[in-house]
């Protein structure tokens, strides 16, 4: 958005229509900068999509945020959460622990969360072995602290487990399983307004991370770009996305979005073609985010997304029947 006066992350509440505002709260040591909780004013309450990282700072922002709208955290009725990543969910766990606000969550999250829940650092780090990333790699290495992570989270109070209506005081909210970015993934329209809460499913700026969570699916990126065509279906609307600022149509973002992986699964294609067998090869031969950087130039943590992407391209194309697969010794080797 070349035209914008002020960055996304400048502190809200941001109106973005009557009755919803938009307030960036600040993450701890995160690439994404902030993350997008959306208050939406319902009777005499407000309702929170979302909630942000369970952090001081993000809950003194938060805190300021309601209290420039007349509102308290005592005014929250209930967190929507979009998905288990500790951005959107766990601000949500520890107010609930003072103020009782129960939280809504997909209920394909239920495993992720109890991996967490027991502290199953295997699981955390999605499935090295497999992806044939070479050596030993612990969560302390790419930077995540596995004991903090299980501390700050718990059980939601509700799983939604399929496409359901939610009657808020003024408006109704559908909340439409998303799975892809996490199994779990929720994104909630209200197509009276034209709004789509998106979450991390659609993000205005950069492609949201694919199936990075304690328990993987081999097919999370055969389900996102089914979610994401899913979402062609529905009438366009604004996009309110979790990180990023609003755009006007999420159907011009789904569909740069869906070449963007075109083009992905062609180039993951490629280097096999060209003689990688595992994730970690394949991803080592791709160049990474906007700017086209070599795969060792990334941070470890990076790299491990990375890697993670790349098996997730893979996988789809064993689905598709681009690729065939043999796993052996738990590495997946992939050829053409
Ligand atoms: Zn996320």
């Amino acid at each position: 958005m070349p035209f914008d006066t002020q960055p996304w992350t400048e502190p809200g509440p941001h109106p973005v229509v009557p009755g919803v505002h938009r307030v960036p709260l600040p993450m701890p040591n995160d690439g994404l900068r902030a993350v997008n909780v959306y208050v939406i004013e319902d009777g005499d309450g407000v309702v929170l999509i979302d909630s942000g990282w369970h952090d001081a700072d993000a809950k003194e922002h938060l805190r300021t945020a309601l209290a420039a709208l007349g509102h308290d955290f005592g005014d929250v009725r209930r967190f929507l959460a979009t998905h288990m990543h500790a951005d959107h969910y766990t601000l949500a766990v520890a107010l609930r622990e003072e103020y009782g606000t129960p939280i809504t969550l997909g209920a394909a999250e239920r495993p992720s969360i109890e991996a967490t829940l027991q502290g199953d650092t295997s699981r955390e780090l999605g499935e090295p072995r497999r992806w044939g990333i070479p050596g030993e790699i612990s969560m302390s290495d790419i930077g995540v602290n596995p004991s903090h992570s299980r501390d700050v989270y718990d059980l939601p109070d509700e799983w939604l487990d399929h496409e359901t209506d939610i009657a808020l005081t003024s408006r109704t909210l559908r909340a439409v399983p998303t799975p892809g970015h996490t199994a779990g993934h929720i994104v909630f329209a209200d197509e009276a307004a034209s709004l789509l809460f998106s979450g991390d499913h659609v993000l205005p700026h950069i492609t949201p991370s694919i199936g990075f969570q304690p328990v993987v699916r081999h097919s999370a990126l055969t389900e996102y770009l089914a979610s994401l065509r899913l979402l062609l279906e529905l009438s366009d609307m604004m996009l309110l996305p979790a990180h990023g600022p609003v755009t006007d149509s999420v159907h011009v973002r789904v569909k740069e979005l869906l070449d963007h992986h075109d083009e992905r699964l062609a180039a993951t294609r490629q280097t096999v073609a060209d003689g990688a067998t595992t994730a970690y090869e394949s991803a080592s031969r791709l160049t990474w985010t906007g700017k086209h950087r070599a795969f060792d130039t990334l941070g470890l943590f990076n790299q491990f997304l990375a890697v993670g992407e790349t098996a997730a391209h893979l996988e789809h194309l064993v689905t598709t029947g681009a690729l065939a697969q043999t796993v052996t010794d738990g590495i997946a080797r992939y050829a053409p």
